[in-house]
C-alpha cells in the first residue's frame, strides 16, 4: 500500500507546491542555539520535511528552560540539549537527518558548524555569536534569520547579504559585555519566544522555496500581539558587508570563557582538546564529591561547584563568580 504523503497538507499550498517540497526535502538547515527560538523553529522546520537538520548547542537542559523551551521535558534535565532535541526531532520526523552538535560556536568551530547548511537559523542569546554568524554568512553566501526575543518581545531579520541589509548594518558598535539585560535578569514570556521561533522558521521556508528576504525587521509586541515592520537599509559603511572586517571571524581564539545567560554558569572551551576518560574522571571525583554520568555527560558537584564535563573537555561550571575562578576549577578539578 502507497504510504501517505505526510507533507500534502503544506504541499497543497500555492506558495509551497511539490516543487517547493523538493526544495525544502533536498535542503540543510542549521539551527544555532536550542533554546526557546530554536526549540519552535527546529520544530517547524523538522514537520516541515527540511532535508537535513543541524541541531547546535553548547548547553545542557535545565528546569528553568521547560518554561518555554518546547523540545525537552523533565526527563531531559542535565542532557546535552543539542541530543535531547535530535532524540525528540527524529521521534517527530524520522524521514529527515538529524545531526546534534553539543558544541560551543566560536571562531575555531564555526566553520565545520556551517558545513554544508542551505540557511542559518539564529537561536542564540549573545551578540556575539549573533556577528560571528553573521560575518560567516556573507562570506559564504548563506541566507541567516536572525531572531531574539526578551521580556515581551520579539525582532527577526531575515538577512542576505548583499540584497538586505546584514546585522552589523544596524548594529554598527557592538556593545561591551554586561550592557545588555538577559533572559536572566528581564525574564522571558514564552508566548512570545513561541510567536518569534514560529516565524522565524516561517522565513526559512520562504526562503528554501525560493522567495526573496524582505529586508524588514519584524518587530513583536508578544504582550498585546501586533507586529511592527521596519524598514532596514544596508549601511552605506558597514563593517562587515561593506568594509570586509571579520572582527569575530577572525578572532584570535585562545580560551573561551563566556558566561551563560546572566547565571552563574562558565563555559570553558580548552584550547587543546582530546577525548576525555569520563568514567576514569568520575572515579577520581567521587572522592571530593558526587559524579555521575548524564548521556554523554558527566555532572559532577564538587565543593559547591556543579561540573558539567563533555566527552571533548568542554566544560560548564556552575557556582562560580568570574572566569578566572571557573579556569581554576576546570585546572582543579579536570585538569588541563
Ligand atoms: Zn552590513
Amino acid at each position: 500500500m502507497r504510504r501517505p504523503d505526510r507533507y500534502r497538507r503544506q504541499t497543497v499550498l500555492p506558495e509551497i507546491g511539490p516543487d517547493g517540497q523538493r526544495s525544502i526535502s533536498e535542503s540543510t538547515a542549521v539551527v544555532v542555539g536550542l533554546g526557546a527560538l530554536g526549540s519552535i523553529s527546529a520544530d517547524v522546520l523538522a514537520r516541515a520535511g527540511v532535508g537535513r537538520l543541524r541541531l547546535v548547542d553548547r548547553d545542557v537542559v535545565e528546569l528553568v528552560n521547560l518554561q518555554r523551551q518546547s523540545l525537552y521535558s523533565e526527563e531531559d534535565l542535565e542532557r546535552p540539549k543539542a541530543e535531547a532535541a535530535a532524540d525528540r526531532l527524529r521521534k517527530v520526523n524520522s524521514d529527515i537527518e538529524v545531526e546534534p552538535l553539543a558544541k560551543d560556536v566560536h571562531a575555531g568551530t564555526v566553520h565545520d558548524i556551517l558545513r554544508g547548511v542551505d540557511i542559518i537559523l539564529d537561536g542564540t542569546d549573545n551578540l556575539e555569536t549573533r556577528f560571528l554568524l553573521n560575518e560567516s554568512a556573507i562570506d559564504a553566501h548563506l541566507p541567516f534569520v536572525y531572531a531574539g526575543a526578551i521580556s515581551t518581545y520579539g525582532m527577526l531579520l531575515a538577512i542576505r547579504s548583499p540584497d538586505t541589509a546584514c546585522f552589523r548594518c544596524f548594529n554598527p558598535k557592538p556593545l561591551p559585555p554586561g550592557s545588555l539585560p538577559t533572559c536572566e535578569t528581564a525574564g522571558i514570556f514564552n508566548a512570545v519566544s513561541a510567536q518569534i521561533g514560529a516565524i522565524q522558521a516561517g522565513e526559512a521556508l520562504r526562503l528554501l522555496v525560493g522567495n526573496a528576504p524582505s529586508g524588514d525587521l519584524l518587530v513583536i509586541d508578544g504582550w498585546r500581539p501586533g507586529i511592527e515592520r521596519i524598514r532596514i537599509a544596508r549601511s552605506a559603511d558597514c563593517p562587515a558587508c561593506v568594509g570586509g572586517q571579520r572582527d569575530y571571524v577572525g578572532a584570535r581564539r585562545t580560551q573561551v570563557l563566556a558566561s551563560l545567560c546572566g547565571s552563574d554558569t562558565i563555559s570553558l572551551d580548552p584550547v587543546h582538546r582530546g577525548t576525555i576518560d569520563l568514567d576514569g574522571l568520575a572515579s577520581r571525583l567521587r572522592g571530593l564529591g558526587t559524579a555521575r554520568r548524564a548521556g554523554d555527560v558527566l555532572v559532577a558537584d564538587v565543593e559547591g561547584r556543579r561540573l558539567t564535563v563533555f566527552p571533548d573537555g568542554r566544560a560548564l561550571i556552575r557556582g562560580v563568580k568570574d572566569e578566572s575562578e571557573a579556569r581554576s576549577v576546570y585546572a582543579k578539578y579536570v585538569g588541563i
